[in-house]
């Protein structure tokens, strides 16, 4: 019976998300939500413009967000070395903040060899370490297609001009499709 309900449900629903609907509650924060690993320069403001107008990218990425309830977002920007998560999750309008639920962990970078894949590897760690996120849906957003593997389908790799409308409606079609 518990099979033939699996059965009717996977028809409508990505497979990623059936892995975590399948998986006994233990009331996991992560859980039963597609996760959004998100950075912060290249993404929410330009690169160039990162001081002159921090954040500018932000309303439109939000807006997103929005249309999405059941998503979560993971900081994955190197601000997380050096800020809290309640200080990440202040920088976020406050419907959208404790949706902020965590940041990947920072692995060390040895050498320049380290650094192809590196933000990858990171979320993959991330993943790890909450078990009922790990074969769930994710998508990362992000300006820097060096730190993921070639070709990867859950990167949305912004372009020199930030989180714009083309941006906001890629990650939009995305997030639907998962
Ligand atoms: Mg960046």
């Amino acid at each position: 019976m518990v099979k033939k309900a699996s059965k009717a449900i996977s028809g409508e629903i990505h497979p990623g998300l059936i892995t975590w609907l399948d998986m006994p509650a233990v009331g996991h924060e992560f859980g039963a939500s597609t996760l959004v690993f998100l950075d912060f320069d290249g993404v929410l403001h330009p690169l160039h413009d990162r001081h002159t107008q921090p954040f500018r990218d932000l309303p439109r990425f939000e807006a997103v967000m929005r249309r999405v309830p059941a998503a979560s977002v993971v900081i994955t920007s190197s601000q997380r070395e050096d800020r809290t998560l309640g200080e990440l999750r202040a920088l976020f309008a406050a419907d959208i903040a404790p949706r902020i639920v965590g940041v990947t962990p920072v692995l060390p970078i040895a050498n320049a060899e380290d650094l192809p894949g590196s933000r990858y590897r990171e979320i993959l760690a991330f993943l790890e370490a909450h078990p009922r996120a790990e074969e769930g849906a994710w998508v990362a957003v992000d300006d820097d297609a060096i730190l993921y593997p070639t070709g990867l389908a859950n990167l949305l790799l912004c372009g020199d001009d930030g989180f714009g409308p083309r941006e906001a409606s890629r990650l939009a079609r995305m997030l639907a499709g998962l």
